[in-house]
């Protein structure tokens, strides 16, 4: 079996040697587990073994292969999904937003961040470094420091790998990664779907929120940007989408409002003029 010749192309080239040794190691951690619950293992061992393959090769994704996964999804967002909204100064802008908060992660990822003709209040990622804001939601917003805690919570979604994480438990059950290689067309709708359909988990979001309230901070902006932003949506009949999954925007507030240093000093990006000028007069 030549893992290293997957039709998606993004596993490295390993010895023959290797790879036994990893499937012998699936299998029988796979075997061991069907024991301890107590079954008797009715899998026959060419399902053990590729249930195996699978998990390595999504336990292993590499940064460039989840980037490569990325433009991919990106691809087809914008050529089917949404279309770009074409005003290079509104994307520098957000772009420099994005860029300053960066500055807070860890993780480095060449982040691309991409504005969205779309009247809907939105805001979404997908692996790899992208990021998605609406013009929609740049019209709703009233300062910088509200943008950058929307922007912050995105990126809080993709250096918390939460995107791949979800991707491979439903790539694995939906039996699109397999060991003849992963099917690239059905990954890249199965990605699509995620940035902008499904839900992520309660725990995702909430660390989403954790991670955008630290890059704020560091970053230097007001974080009653990102706070005001959530209580002024959480009012409303119908939050937008990424707000309004499980948990309750209300819930989220409360916990993010808990993290917020007393001692804080004032941020800045609170200047509504500056914000209107920078942005509002530009949009459709
Ligand atoms: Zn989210």
């Amino acid at each position: 079996m030549r893992l290293s010749r997957l039709s998606f192309g993004v596993f490295p080239r390993r010895g023959r040697r290797f790879w036994a040794v990893v499937t012998l190691v699936c299998c029988l951690v796979l075997g061991a587990e069907s024991l301890w619950a107590g079954k008797s293992v009715a899998l026959p061992w060419t399902d053990l073994l590729r249930r195996g393959v699978e998990i390595y090769q999504w336990s292993s994704l590499t940064d460039a292969q989840e980037v490569r996964l990325g433009q991919a999804i990106h691809r087809q967002l914008i050529g089917q999904e949404f279309a770009v909204y074409p005003d290079t100064v509104l994307t520098d802008y957000v772009t420099q937003v994005g860029e300053r908060l960066l500055a807070g992660t860890s993780r480095t990822l060449p982040y691309t961040f991409t504005v969205v003709r779309s009247p809907q209040v939105n805001a979404f990622a997908t692996m790899g470094g992208f990021v998605y804001v609406t013009t929609g939601l740049l019209g709703q917003v009233r300062n910088e420091a509200e943008l950058a805690g929307v922007i912050g919570h995105e990126i809080g979604h993709i250096t918390g790998r939460h995107v791949v994480k979800q991707m491979q438990q439903m790539a694995v059950a939906q039996g699109i990664a397999t060991a003849a290689g992963l099917d690239s067309n059905r990954l890249t709708g199965l990605g699509l779907e995620l940035a902008l359909r499904r839900p992520r988990s309660r725990e995702a979001e909430m660390d989403a929120d954790r991670r955008a309230l630290r890059y704020v901070l560091a970053a230097g902006y007001d974080p009653s940007g990102l706070l005001n932003f959530m209580r002024g949506l959480a009012g409303r009949p119908a939050p937008p989408s990424f707000l309004s999954t499980h948990p309750a925007p209300q819930e989220r507030l409360a916990a993010l409002a808990e993290r917020v240093p007393p001692q804080a000093e004032p941020g800045f990006g609170l200047d509504e003029i500056a914000y209107r000028s920078a942005v509002q007069n530009r949009l459709p």
